[in-house]
């Protein structure tokens, strides 16, 4: 594992060949008779030669230098890694679903039509909210969504009048950007020693151009923000929105419901909360939940049930309704993802609404269990409970002269993938770490393990730590000069890249 992979130019060898097709029968025309001329190659393409095992091997080799949910626990925190149940993919794979074409007329796509129908009912009723879009690709593009349709609602209302959102300084950074994306400009609202919004400071930025507030609940700290009822009730007071980012809905989902304490509107990350694959940054989901006051800015079409009497019975039909005048139109073509959206119908079917509580109560327990077993040896800047996940620092390593960055690579040495590092920006080292449920406790606790060996190495020998990790490949990259030149193609044999 420790000397570089050679690429796959570097095993090639002039003329070896993988496959070698029949040649074309003389009965038909040839190659060049077919491509005219001027679209024909110039030089021949560059491509590796080798046998068929060696590109077998070369690229599975290369796919186990991943480290993936499906082969290392990932405790990556603000972002649920949790596994994606195979039945989900088996469901989603099912001829009928797969082979309907989207344009297909809304008649033959009454299946289609009533898994969209019943994902939406259900997350209605998670939300505690009425109407529900899937159309938002992810949770960031939710954001944006409902921050729209707050937008359209103001300008209905007052023009030109609501131009803040207040954001929480521990938020995620696709609050903000979403907020600018919408044309608002994003107002921080300072956290108190406990880790939730402070108060004060909340009040003292409430004003008439505020047009609503995004909170994360639980927020990016892990920690519930439990004036959740009475900051809704400030915002409702001065005519402005409660918006709930709801990408930690693992922590909450069945034991209590954002409509119920005071939330307008919300976007869900289904591949956070409802086990569908995030996939090398997507294909994620970000539907969007809000009231009936919001609804009629939701995108088009919008989905509904109806009961037609044909002959002498009657029968349900689903139908896409494009005449809805307040809209903020289409955020998404056709109807999201519908992929993504089938798999988390799947997952709540497979579950059931007993389960998905458990799966709340079991994420919440693990993250209580980590914080536990580690909080002698790692600082933990807020006392207040967890929930769902738990911000450690490496404040107590600084005298060692170890940072969280340390830390982490440590733990790839010892075969776990790196938590969360330097997030939320408000807490100085952050090593923020997120279990899941799906966890067992022998796998905890072996992480918990690696934790506490990491401490102790820290004490007698730092200078490991720092040259970690020493087991892959690659050692530590110059993260920043790999973003700002980035070497995207691989040299070719003859000089030319
Ligand atoms: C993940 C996350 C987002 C962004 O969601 P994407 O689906 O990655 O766009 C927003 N807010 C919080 C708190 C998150 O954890």
């Amino acid at each position: 594992m420790n000397a570089p992979l050679p690429t796959v130019f570097e095993i090639s060898s002039p003329g070896r060949r993988g496959v070698e097709p029949p040649p074309i029968p003389a009965t038909l025309p040839s190659l060049d008779a077919c491509i005219p001329a001027a679209a024909r190659r110039r030089q021949p393409v560059q491509l590796p030669e080798v046998g068929e095992l060696d590109a077998i091997r070369h690229y599975t080799r290369l796919s186990q230098l991943n480290m993936g949910i499906d082969t290392h626990f990932y405790p990556l925190g603000s972002c649920t890694m949790k596994y994606n149940p195979r039945v989900n993919e088996v469901v989603a794979g099912l001829p009928g679903f797969k082979k309907v074409h989207p344009l297909a007329e809304e008649e033959e796509l009454q299946g289609w039509l009533e898994v969209f129908y019943r994902l939406e009912r259900i997350l209605a009723e998670v939300s505690g909210l009425s109407h529900v879009t899937l159309q938002p690709a992810a949770g960031a593009h939710g954001e944006l969504t409902a921050l729209m349709m707050i937008k359209a609602c103001h300008e209905e209302e007052e023009p030109g009048k609501r131009t803040a959102i207040l954001v929480p300084d521990s938020a995620h950074g696709t609050n903000p950007s979403s907020c600018t994306m919408a044309g608002f400009k994003a107002l921080e609202v300072k956290s108190g020693a406990d880790g939730t919004v402070d108060l004060e400071d909340f009040r003292a930025k409430l004003s008439p151009e505020v047009a609503g507030m995004m909170i994360t609940n639980p927020n990016t700290l892990g920690i519930f923000e439990a004036r959740i009822a009475e900051i809704s009730a400030a915002l409702h007071k001065i005519g402005a929105f409660l918006y709930m980012d709801g990408a930690n809905m693992n922590a909450i989902l069945g034991l209590t419901r954002p409509g119920d304490f005071g939330v307008d509107i919300m976007h869900f990350n289904l591949h956070k909360t409802f086990s569908t694959p995030h996939g090398g940054g997507g294909p994620g989901a970000g539907p969007v939940a809000c009231n009936p006051r919001l609804a009629p800015y939701l995108p088009v079409p919008r989905l509904e049930k109806a009961e037609v009497k044909e002959g002498g019975a009657t029968r349900t039909l689903y139908r896409l309704n494009g005449n809805c005048p307040k809209s903020i139109g289409k955020v998404r073509s056709f109807f999201g993802q519908s992929g993504i959206l089938l798999r988390a119908l799947a997952y709540v079917a497979a579950h059931g609404p007993e389960d998905l509580r458990r799966v709340s109560e079991a994420a919440v327990l693990n993250a209580n269990y980590i914080r536990a077993r580690l909080k002698k040896e790692y600082h933990l800047p807020y006392e207040t409970p967890s929930m769902h996940e738990v911000v450690f620092t490496a404040k107590h390593q600084k005298a060692s002269e170890v940072r969280a960055l340390d830390i982490a690579k440590r733990l790839i040495d010892l075969g776990f993938h790196p938590p969360t590092i330097y997030f939320p920006l408000v807490v100085a080292e952050a090593l923020m770490i997120e279990p899941t449920e799906t966890e067992s406790r022998e796998t905890l606790e072996a992480f918990c393990r690696a934790m506490l060996a990491i401490a102790e190495e820290a004490r007698t020998d730092p200078e490991k730590l720092r040259k970690a990790p020493v087991k892959t490949p690659v050692k530590r990259l110059d993260e920043v000069r790999a973003v700002k030149t980035p070497i995207l193609v691989c040299p070719c044999a003859d000089g030319s890249s």
